[in-house]
C-alpha cells in the first residue's frame, strides 16, 4: 500500500508540473493578432481606428481589418485653441475603449498614431502657438498609456491624399493578390482606384493617370511590393465642405450692402439671424467688413439654379487657360479610372440616397428637387435630422456637384466611374489605414517574391 501511494503521489507530481508548464506556456504565448491605433483629427470631429492583423501575416495586403472605431466626444482640436487641455482629455474615453478591447500583453507593441488634417493646417496659419500647445497636450495624454507612442502631429495635403489612395487599393487588393495556386503575384491589367476625399476643411483628389505629370509639384512616387507608382495628387485648402459653404454664405452677404440676405442653397420658408462673426472666423474667408459685431437677417429661398451660380463663384475657372487643368489654374490631368469617393462626399450623397451608381443626371435631378423642398417639409420628413445638416444637404449636394463636373471635370461618361462609398473590403475608407501600414512599415517596397520567402 505505501508503495502504492509513493506510485500515485509520484505521478500526481509529474501530471502538476506538466499543467504548471502548460499554464506557463499559455501566459508567454504570444497573442496571434497585432493591434494599431490611429486617431483622425479631422476639423470637424476626432474618431479613433482600432486595427487588427494576424501577427504571422505582417506583410500580406488586405489583411488587415478594422475591428472599432470610436467618436471622440466633441468637435475637432482645432476648437481647442483656447483650451488646450482639453484636447487631450477628451480623447481619454477612446483610448480606454481600444485597450479594453486589445488583450492587455499586446498593449505595448500597440502603435498608436494621431494625425490632424487641414482644421489644424488652418489653426497653424492662424496661430502657431496655440497649435503647438494643443499637440503638447495630446502628446502629454496619449504617453501617459502603456502602448508604442509613435506621435502626433499635422500631416500635409499631398500626404492626406497619398495615404487616402493607398488605403484604397490597400483593402480593395490592387498591389498584390494571393494566387489560386498559394503566393502572391501582382495582378496584371488591373487598373488602380483613384480617391476622392471631402473634409470638413480640405479636398483631396489622387489617381494613377496613364500619361505624364506635367506640374512636378503633384505627383508622387512610391515603390510598394516591387514595383513603382507614380501618382497625381493635389489637396484644396478652404475647399473641405463647412469651409466652401462659409465661403458660398460670405460671398452672398457681400453681394449686398445691406444686412439681410436672400439665400439660394437654403430652403424656402427658412429664416435666421446670424452673426457676422461666427462667419468671418477663419482664414479661409478673408476682408473682415467694418461692422464685424452685426447681425445678419438670412432667408431661405430654395432656388437651385441661382445656388449652383452662386457656388461657381466660390472657384475661379477662368484662371485655367490649358484642358489640364481643374479650377484656380492648379495642374489636373484628365480624371482616369475608377474612383472611391469618400468622407463628406459620401455622407452627402449617401443622405440623398444617391450612392447607388445613378447617373449624373439623376444625381443631377435629385439634387435639383431636394433644393425645391420647403423647410417646414423637410424638417417634417427628416424629425432626426440635425437641423444644421438639413439646412446644408443642399447646398453641400450642389457643390460636391459642381467640384466634381466643373472642378475635375468628370462628365456623363466618366461619372459612373465614381464610387460614393464609406467602406471597402473590412475598413473605412480614409487616410488613417495608409498611415498606420506606413508608419509601421506595414507595405514593404520590395516585391511578392521576398513576401513569400517570408514564410519560409
Ligand atoms: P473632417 O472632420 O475634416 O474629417 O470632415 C468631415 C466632413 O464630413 C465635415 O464637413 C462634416 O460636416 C461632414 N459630415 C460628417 N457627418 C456628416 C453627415 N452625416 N452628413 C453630411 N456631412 C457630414
Amino acid at each position: 500500500a505505501v508503495g502504492c501511494l509513493i506510485v500515485i503521489s509520484a505521478v500526481s507530481g509529474v501530471i502538476a508540473l506538466i499543467l504548471i508548464l502548460v499554464d506557463i506556456k499559455n501566459m508567454y504565448q504570444p497573442s496571434p493578432n497585432k493591434y494599431g491605433l490611429v486617431f483622425d483629427a479631422g476639423s470637424s470631429h476626432t474618431s479613433l481606428y482600432i486595427y487588427q492583423w494576424p501577427a504571422h501575416k505582417e506583410n500580406d495586403t488586405g489583411i488587415v481589418s478594422q475591428i472599432s472605431m470610436c467618436e471622440v466626444p466633441g468637435s475637432g482640436l482645432s476648437s481647442y485653441a483656447d483650451n488646450p487641455a482639453q484636447a487631450g482629455e477628451v480623447l481619454k474615453p477612446c483610448m480606454d475603449q481600444a485597450l479594453s478591447i486589445i488583450p492587455s500583453q499586446q498593449h505595448r507593441e500597440t502603435t498608436v498614431l494621431l494625425g490632424a488634417t487641414a482644421g489644424m493646417r488652418l489653426l497653424r496659419l492662424q496661430n502657431e502657438t496655440q497649435t503647438q500647445q494643443i499637440f503638447d497636450k495630446v502628446s502629454k495624454t496619449l504617453r501617459l498609456y502603456p502602448v508604442h507612442f509613435q506621435g502626433a502631429r499635422i500631416l500635409d495635403g499631398t500626404e492626406e491624399g497619398s495615404l487616402g489612395w493607398i488605403t484604397v487599393n490597400y483593402l480593395l487588393g490592387t498591389f498584390i493578390q494571393h494566387s489560386y495556386i498559394n503566393n502572391w503575384i501582382h495582378p496584371q491589367g488591373v487598373q488602380m482606384f483613384g480617391a476622392m476625399d471631402l473634409g470638413g476643411a480640405s479636398t483631396q483628389i489622387t489617381f494613377h493617370p496613364s500619361g505624364d505629370i506635367q506640374d512636378k509639384s503633384t505627383e508622387m512616387v512610391f515603390r510598394l511590393y516591387g514595383f513603382d507608382y507614380t501618382i497625381y495628387t493635389h489637396s484644396y485648402l478652404c475647399y473641405g465642405q463647412d469651409q466652401a459653404l462659409k465661403r458660398l454664405l460670405v460671398h452672398i452677404i457681400k453681394k449686398t450692402s445691406s444686412r439681410s440676405v436672400k439665400h439660394p442653397c437654403y430652403p424656402k420658408g427658412y429664416t435666421a439671424n446670424i452673426t457676422l462673426s461666427s462667419v468671418y472666423n477663419s482664414p479661409c474667408v478673408l476682408t473682415m467688413p467694418d461692422d464685424i459685431g452685426a447681425n445678419v437677417a438670412v432667408e431661405g429661398t430654395g432656388d437651385p439654379s441661382e445656388c449652383q451660380m452662386a457656388i461657381k463663384n466660390i472657384f475661379n475657372f477662368s484662371a485655367c487657360s490649358t484642358k489640364s487643368c481643374s479650377f484656380n489654374g492648379i495642374y489636373q490631368p484628365p480624371v482616369e479610372g475608377e474612383f472611391y469617393a469618400f468622407s463628406a462626399f459620401y455622407y452627402t450623397f449617401n443622405f440623398l440616397n444617391l450612392t447607388y451608381g445613378q447617373s449624373l443626371s439623376m444625381a443631377n435631378s435629385s439634387i435639383w428637387n431636394f433644393c425645391t423642398r420647403e423647410w417646414n417639409e423637410l424638417t417634417d420628413s427628416f424629425p432626426g435630422e440635425s437641423r444644421k445638416r438639413l439646412l446644408d444637404y443642399c447646398s453641400s449636394a450642389m457643390y460636391i456637384l459642381t467640384l466634381l463636373v466643373d472642378g475635375y471635370k468628370f462628365d456623363s461618361r466618366t461619372w459612373n466611374n465614381i464610387r460614393f462609398a464609406k467602406q471597402a473590403g473590412n475598413a473605412d475608407v480614409g487616410w488613417t489605414l495608409g498611415y498606420m501600414l506606413n508608419m509601421t512599415n506595414r507595405i514593404p517596397s520590395e516585391g511578392p517574391c521576398l513576401l513569400k520567402a517570408h514564410y519560409y
